[in-house]
Formats: C-alpha cells, structure tokens, sequence
C-alpha cells in the first residue's frame, strides 16, 4: 500500500519493522523461539524496530530476573545490537522500566508517539487507550494510568507482586474462557480524535489482535499489527508502501 508520495533524500533501501503483543512468556517457548528466529534473520538492513507493547505476558518489574527474563533481554540486546529498537508500553508490560531499557538498548517511547516515517508524520501507540467501548478495562486503565500506581505497585516485594501477578491472571483465564474472549477493538471516534489531535494521516498500532491495513479515506490509514499467538505478524515500512508479513510459528 503506497503512502502519499514524498519528495526527498530518503535512501531507498529504508525500512522499518514494527512488531507487538507477542506476550512472551516462559510457558511458551515457541514464541520465544519464534522472536529469536526474527532477530537473527530479519533485522539486517533495517533502520529502525518498533516494538508497540504487549510484548511480554506479563512484567512485574525490573527487578525479575529469571532464566527466561535474562533469554529476553539477550535477544532485545542482540536486535538493539542491529538496529534501533523503540519501545512502546503495553498493557500488560507498562512496568517495563529504564534499567531494563538501559540493560537491553531500547529507546522508550512515551504513551502515544509522533514519528516521521519517510517525511511522512504518523502516530504510534499500543491501541488500548483507543478501545473506548471496553467500559471495564478502561477503568483500570484510568486507575494505573495515575502517577503515584506504578511506583507504589513496584514498591511492594518481589515476592508479594509475583503473587498478584499469578492471581490476575488465573482469574482472567476463567473469565476468558467463559466468555469465549476476543479482544474489544478500536472504536472509530477514538481514532478520528487522536489523527486530529495529532495531525497526522497515518496510525500505527497493536493490541486488538486485528492485524490489517485499514484506508480510512484517500489519504488516511490505521496499520495495525497482530498477535504471535500462533503465527508471527510484521509490520514492514518502506518509502514505497506498507506491508503486513505473517507465517505460522
Ligand atoms: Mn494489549
């Protein structure tokens, strides 16, 4: 899909990937596997990585450190060893910090990003702030979106975060399963205020597992990447157009 055409310097090997909601986690090493195969094969060339979130399961703070928290921040370090690696907050990975940012070489990117793809200007985001009709989840999002949640959430021990951690998530499973669970998706105001409020033409995001190239008008479009639940899913960015890649894990 071309984008509006730009005039201009941009070599024309440029490319940039974008990756999200790959919800690692040590009960998956397939999908572990499958980001370590990503890592060593499609990253060279590349000018920049965009991670959009919800690139963990879940993260409980820097603090963690465990056999497959040390594999993860290895294959992050060998990309940012490659390549630029931004990353963006999830909803299930918002604690991730500075020290592992530091730790891995990534650049974190605040909430909703304004970037220049190919002089083109786009905004970048998870998605979940743009799922307005998801009443419940937006209420929580509200309460941990205050300044004083995460540094009160990370003072509490290790262990004790563990166990909540542990907890939420066995209740979202039964409730996932009860209600045979599909991600809410975007609503269209939520991205029609947020192109204007940013004056931009083109949105980039994850987290509602819909993985599409969506032309709003002429000129506008949603790109929205997909889940690594059973296949991969890439976001490919040339001066030329976007490409969504996928194939099974
Ligand atoms: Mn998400």
């Amino acid at each position: 899909m071309p984008w509006t055409p730009t005039a201009g310097a941009v070599p024309s090997g440029s490319r940039v990937l974008v990756i999200g909601d790959l919800h690692l986690c040590p009960s998956r090493p397939d999908i572990t596997q499958a980001f370590r195969r990503f890592v060593e094969t499609q990253l060279a060339g590349c000018d920049a990585l965009y991670i959009v979130g919800d690139l963990f399961e879940f993260w409980i703070g820097d603090d963690d450190h465990n056999a497959f928290t040390e594999e993860v921040a290895t294959l992050l370090r060998s990309a940012s060893d490659q390549t630029q690696v931004f990353f963006l907050h999830g909803n299930r990975d918002f604690a991730v910090g500075k020290r592992f940012a530091k730790r891995c070489g990534l650049t974190l990117l605040p909430e909703v990003a304004r970037i220049d793809l190919f002089g083109t200007p786009a905004v970048i985001l998870h998605g979940d702030s743009l799922c307005t009709d998801d009443v419940e989840y937006q209420k929580f999002r509200r309460l941990r979106c205050r300044p004083w949640f995460l540094p009160l959430t990370l003072a509490l021990p290790l262990k004790v975060r563990r166990y909540l951690s542990d907890r939420g998530r066995a209740q979202s499973k039964q409730k996932a399963t009860q209600a045979d669970y599909k991600p809410v998706d975007v609503t269209a105001q939520a991205v029609e205020h947020l192109m204007a409020e940013q004056g931009v033409d083109v949105m980039i995001h994850g987290h509602t597992h819909r993985p599409a190239i969506h032309e709003l008008d002429n000129q506008r479009r949603r790109l929205v990447v997909g889940d690594w639940y059973s296949q991969d899913s890439v976001l490919e960015l040339t001066p030329q157009g976007a490409t969504l890649h996928s194939q099974p894990l």
